[in-house]
This record gives C-alpha cells, sequence and structure tokens, in this order.
C-alpha cells in the first residue's frame, strides 16, 4: 500500500491511541466477594489520521525516577525468523 500523498508531502498526522485493559471482575468461591483481575498493562500507540499507519510509542512515566533515563535505549529486539 502506498504512503499517502499528505503524509508523502506533509508527513504522518500521528494521533495518540490507548487500550485500556477491561478489568473483569468475578465473584470469588464465596460468592460474597468481588475480585477484579486486571487483563493487562495498558497498551499506548499513535495512528496516522490519513495512512493509518501505526507506530508504537514508549509509555510514559507517571512517577518520577530517582535514577536518569538514558535517551536512547538500544532496545534491538532480535527477530528470528523461522
Ligand atoms: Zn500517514
Amino acid at each position: 500500500m502506498p504512503m499517502n500523498l499528505f503524509c508523502r508531502l506533509l508527513g504522518h498526522t500521528w494521533v495518540p491511541l490507548a487500550d485500556n485493559p477491561k478489568t473483569t471482575w468475578n465473584v470469588d468461591k464465596s460468592g460474597l466477594l468481588l475480585v477484579g483481575t486486571p487483563a493487562g498493562t495498558v497498551k499506548l500507540w499513535e495512528e496516522c489520521a490519513r495512512c493509518k499507519q501505526r507506530r508504537e510509542v514508549a509509555p510514559r512515566r507517571v512517577y518520577p525516577t530517582a535514577a536518569p533515563v538514558p535517551e536512547e535505549e538500544a532496545a534491538e529486539s532480535e527477530a528470528q525468523a523461522g
């Protein structure tokens, strides 16, 4: 699929999107207590409004960390084909 012309000229228009994990609520064995089980962590990504191209974004840190966070994280995942 060719890139959108406007995306080519102006660049992508990234729209931040988030996937809220749905917490499933179940009653425990006693039938009185409600137990919530989070489905997962919040996933963040950005999607181009025009060509629907997606890119992952790193989740922002809500709490300030004591140690300085390196700007460039050399997190190269080794994709193994096969
Ligand atoms: Zn685009």
